[in-house]
């Protein structure tokens, strides 16, 4: 049974005051926040397992390694993913996509074309730009319609026999989009072109399975799933992974090193060069355990009673307009207020305890498509509850009445 209060005794954060407001914390999309279980492993790490992993033959340092390649076989696992030699842990989703465009420098060459859609976050364009750079490669991006949902009817012609890679978020951090990535997939693998993921908005709300979608790259981001900052998760099939060159050369990623020649690592170890985030790993395994336990299709369902609802309260406020109205669409509200600046909003929402993200959401093309400097985004998880959308709500009112 979903229980949300029950839920919330994990999360003490929510019980914090905001400019002497009860909490309504509503910036998930951002980050979101931690349960008691995971916080608690980062300081049993720290306090009963601390040392440096795959390296010590003493006795703590096996326990650490233990502790974190058992985390690795939970990410396999929650994502079923073929082999935990696919399962690359990085800072983050930025990294993630870094990584990959790196490696893809020896791969790309002049004429060729990388695909990104109009919906991307920065981390998702930028790093495909320096490649096309190094490369001479070129960047064509999938465009979308007013409604933020891409414009599919163009796949046909944008993935073609020059698209050597094809990157795409699941779920688009600004407006909530849920992509097609099935479709675009599929089409990209009939070229022969290898498709990135950017999971980083998908996996906390979506039960993922990587085998299934048959993407080449999923990425991930601990932080955006309960679990801590500095985490994350590049899958990789392995044929690409054995291809690509490492990312990083340091300790961890080597077999033999000398002046004249260095062998690598056997994966996933090939792309960990350096002394990983251990306790934030293993934390993370923790919050895999704590979603999983809840379940996944019950965050999912919840999340989108949230969503229902939100959305017909503000949909009732005069000058509201909603960015992205898809009906497949993840907990995320991207708005704003006619003729007031979405800043403005945030401000006055935040004197009032809720948290919500103002601004361009590192998605800048999506906010010159539709002209505006930014949106005010609203965006839940599964430990907000109704109570909390009708003080945004009324907070909101009050924002409305004060700046118009
Ligand atoms: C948050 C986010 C990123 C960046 O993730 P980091 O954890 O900051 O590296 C990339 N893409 C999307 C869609 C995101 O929501």
């Amino acid at each position: 049974m979903f229980d949300v209060k029950k839920i919330r005794e994990d999360f003490p954060i929510l019980n914090e005051k905001v400019n002497g407001k009860a909490l309504v914390y509503f910036d998930n999309g951002a980050t979101n926040q931690k349960p008691n279980q995971v916080v608690n492993s980062i300081v049993d790490y720290y306090k009963t397992t601390n040392s440096n992993i795959h390296r010590g033959v003493h006795s703590l340092s096996q326990k650490a390694t233990e502790a974190f390649e058992n985390a690795r076989i939970k990410i396999q696992n929650h994502f079923n993913i073929g082999s935990s030699k696919e399962v690359i842990l990085t800072k983050g989703t930025t990294e993630s996509i870094n990584l990959v465009a790196s490696c893809f420098t020896s791969i790309v060459s002049k004429g060729d074309e990388i695909l990104v859609s109009a919906l991307e976050h920065h981390s998702n364009i930028v790093p495909w730009q320096l490649l096309c750079e190094r490369t001479g490669a070129e960047l064509k991006v999938i465009p979308m319609n007013q409604n933020g949902e891409l414009e599919v009817d163009k796949l046909d012609i944008l993935i073609n026999e020059n698209t050597k890679l094809v990157a795409v978020n699941h779920i688009s951090n600004a407006l909530g989009i849920i992509n097609p990535i099935e479709l675009i997939i599929e089409k990209a693998h009939k070229v022969g072109a290898a498709v990135l993921i950017d999971g980083a908005q998908s996996s906390p709300h979506l039960k993922i399975d990587i085998q299934k979608l048959d993407c080449d790259f999923y990425t991930v981001s601990a932080h955006k799933m309960c679990g801590p900052t500095g985490v994350g998760v590049l899958f990789g099939k392995q044929d690409w992974l054995n291809k690509m060159v490492p990312y990083h050369g340091g300790g961890e990623m080597i077999k033999e090193v000398s002046f004249e020649k260095t062998t690598y690592a056997d994966l996933p170890h090939k792309f960990e060069a350096g002394t990983p985030n251990i306790a934030g790993v293993i934390a993370f395994g923790e919050a895999i355990d704590y979603l999983n336990n809840i379940g996944l299709e019950n965050i999912e369902k919840y999340e989108n009673s949230l969503l229902v609802y939100a959305q017909k309260q503000l949909l009732d406020i005069e000058d509201v307009k909603i960015y992205g109205e898809s009906d497949k669409k993840a907990a995320v509200i991207s708005f704003n207020i006619e003729g007031v600046h979405p800043y403005d909003i945030g401000h006055i929402l935040d004197q009032q305890g809720v948290a919500v993200r103002t601004g361009h959401h590192c998605t800048q093309p999506i906010m010159s498509y539709f002209d505006i400097p930014g949106t005010v985004r609203a965006s839940f998880s599964f430990y907000n509850t109704i109570e909390e959308i009708d003080v945004f709500v009324s907070a909101l009112k009050k924002a409305i009445r004060m700046l118009k």
